[in-house]
């Protein structure tokens, strides 16, 4: 069976076990929060060449690939590895001051951050951040890069959530972080820009829809911009003026609030992708953006599909949650 090299140390790697997997079982410190190959969180690199399998380096920077930088969590060894923590100046660190805290609605709180040093960046791409004790989250960056390194977030409390409540309750105006990032490709690249642009987010999926609206519009894209967010109460959306406002600004952007229950008059009543796809049902030649949860996410790119959209330009961003070590759950 592989052996691990990890920190001067040897662990065997069971059949069939993922690299993070064997590490958290035999009580490693390696940071991780999606588990599933999304959220880079757990990257590592491999000092002795490629990793195995292809997938472990997907979305990685080709930069990054080429020095072995891998992701632990989708990794299953063919042989032995020797492993390390990524140098984080090599990948990209830097560091933020939080300019301001404003809560959107009851539960997402929009952190506008400045960053000490260039932070090259598209709307709608996700950064990672580090707090002091190790633990790293994603979180999608929701407005245009515009030179100024300002960054801004949407970030929901999830009851009990380690990062969210420390976001939500410790930092304050002032405070200093640490990012690592961007990462994504689910941005708006300025061509086609008479196509059609169908974009469906649920809760905090938003922030990076929200991105890529205004980056769109300001590229001066021609063709329809839908955009639907949705919730399950009316509480639950937020941005609401913003986005109305911008509509009656852009005659071909358009903005549809969606609720499951108690819609107010100017709301849709029901699934944000079932509205979406039942109001858009070709979707030849269309992009597609779709972000927040992991379930929406899976089902919505297989329904964008269906309907016309080409797998090369559906966009998308499950955000996945940390879940318990050793459980199949996906919270
Ligand atoms: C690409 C990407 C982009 C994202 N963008 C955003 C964004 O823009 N805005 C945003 O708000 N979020 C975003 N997320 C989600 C974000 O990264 C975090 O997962 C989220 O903030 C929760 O982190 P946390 O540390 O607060 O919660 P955690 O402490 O990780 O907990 C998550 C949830 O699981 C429960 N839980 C954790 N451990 C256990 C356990 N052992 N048993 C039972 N329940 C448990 C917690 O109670 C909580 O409800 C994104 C995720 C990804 C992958």
């Amino acid at each position: 069976m592989p052996i691990i090299t990890y920190r001067n140390d040897n662990f065997v790697c069971e059949t069939g076990e993922t690299v993070l997997d064997c590490l958290l079982r035999h009580k490693q410190e390696a940071p991780s929060s999606c588990r599933s190959g999304v959220c880079q969180s757990c990257l590592m690199q491999n000092l002795n060449g490629t990793p195995p399998s292809n997938t472990s380096q997907n979305g990685i920077k080709d930069t990054f690939q080429a020095q072995g930088y891998f992701l632990p969590c989708v990794c299953i060894p063919t042989g032995d590895m020797e492993i390390c923590q990524p140098n984080r100046d090599a990948v990209g660190k830097t560091i933020a001051k939080i300019l301001s805290k404003t809560m959107l609605n009851n539960d997402v709180l929009r952190l506008t951050l400045q960053c000490a040093d260039v932070f090259n960046f598209r709307a709608g791409q996700f950064i990672s951040v580090h707090r002091p004790d190790g633990l790293i989250r994603s979180y999608s960056i929701a407005n245009r890069n515009n030179s100024s390194g300002i960054l801004e977030l949407h970030v929901r409390r999830l009851p009990g959530g380690q990062m969210s409540g420390w976001i939500h309750d410790v930092l304050i105006d002032g405070s200093r972080v640490e990012l690592t990032g961007p990462s994504g490709n689910c941005f708006y690249i300025p061509s086609d820009i008479d196509g059609g642009l169908l974009l469906i987010g649920t809760g905090t999926g938003l922030a990076p829809l929200a991105g890529i609206v205004n980056d769109a519009l300001m590229h001066g894209h021609n063709g329809p911009i839908r955009l639907y967010h949705g919730s399950w109460q009316p509480e639950g959306l937020y941005l609401i003026e913003e986005l109305q406002k911008l509509a009656a600004k852009h005659t071909n952007f358009e903005y549809v609030p969606c609720v499951d229950q108690n819609a107010l008059d100017f709301m849709k009543a029901g699934r944000a992708d079932q509205i979406a796809f039942r109001e858009n049902a070709n979707l030849k030649s269309w992009r597609v953006f779709l972000c927040g949860h992991p379930e929406m996410v899976k089902s919505a790119r297989k329904q964008a599909f269906l309907l016309g959209a080409s797998m090369s330009r559906i966009y998308a961003d499950p955000f996945v949650v940390s879940k318990p070590f050793d459980s199949n759950i996906m919270i």
